[in-house]
Order: C-alpha cells, then structure tokens, then sequence
C-alpha cells in the first residue's frame, strides 16, 4: 500500500508545498514540533534512509540543505536541526526543526497553528529558496 507521502506526491492527498523538484518535496509538518518545521521527502517511496543509493541519499541532503536555508531566513530561531526517525511513516523523510531551545527536539511536543498560518508560511519559506 502506498504511504501517506507517496498519497501527498500523487496529489491524492494535500500538503502545505515548500518546495519541490524532480526528485524531492519539501511540505510542512502538520504536527509541527515547532513554527516552521518542514519535511523533505525523496518522491520515490523507499522506507529507510541507509537503504537509498547515494545518489538518491545525497539528492535528499543536498534538498534538504537547500531548504534549510530559505527556511531559516523565514522564521525566528537560533538555527535549523536535522533529524531522520520514520518510526511512524515508512517513507523516508527528513525533519527540518527551526530550533530555539532544545526543548523543540521534543517529538511528543506540538505547536498548533491555523490552516491560514501553514498557508503563509509555506509561501513565505518558499519565497525564500535561492
Ligand atoms: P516519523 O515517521 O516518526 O519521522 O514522523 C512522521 C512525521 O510526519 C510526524 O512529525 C507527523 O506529524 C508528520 N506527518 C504525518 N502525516 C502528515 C501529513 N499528512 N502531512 C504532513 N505531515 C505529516
């Protein structure tokens, strides 16, 4: 069965877009840890992260390096952590988190946020990306 993410590249079901290309999408995390957290994802479905090529692997870095670095033009924070889990959707993703204490690395912590605010923000991260 298709995972969530491939169902959000497919277009059967929506996302916040940040970012795209060929390869990779860049959506907002609908439980987001913190204002601003995005994940990227390779389109192609593959479960773990060790398991893709290097090829795919270093596409994903260098997206998510790419996105990174419009994201933390867009929110306030001391700066951008990575993290790869995928303990609850077996298509591998990486976790962009705006941090400003560590406090934001904290998965069972959630900021609730208006669709209005995904919307804007997404277009502002977006806007952002050189
Ligand atoms: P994990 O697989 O443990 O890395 O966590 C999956 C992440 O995906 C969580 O932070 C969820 O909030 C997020 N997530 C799950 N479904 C969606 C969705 N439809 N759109 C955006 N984010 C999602």
């Amino acid at each position: 069965m298709a995972s969530i993410f491939s169902k959000i590249v497919d277009g059967s079901i929506p996302c916040y877009k940040v970012y795209e290309d060929d390869d990779c999408l860049a959506f907002l995390d609908i439980n987001p840890n913190s204002f601003g957290h995005t994940l990227c994802i390779l389109k192609r479905e593959v479960d773990y992260l060790f398991d893709l090529n290097d090829v795919e692997y270093n596409k994903l870095m260098n997206f998510s390096k790419k996105v990174a670095n419009g994201l933390e033009k867009s929110v306030t924070c001391k700066r951008v952590a990575l993290s790869v889990v995928g303990l609850e959707v077996p298509h591998v993703h990486v976790h962009l988190i705006p941090l400003n204490s560590m406090s934001d690395m904290d998965f069972s912590k959630n900021i609730q946020l208006e669709k209005k605010d995904f919307e804007n923000l997404a277009l502002k991260i977006n806007s952002n990306i050189k």
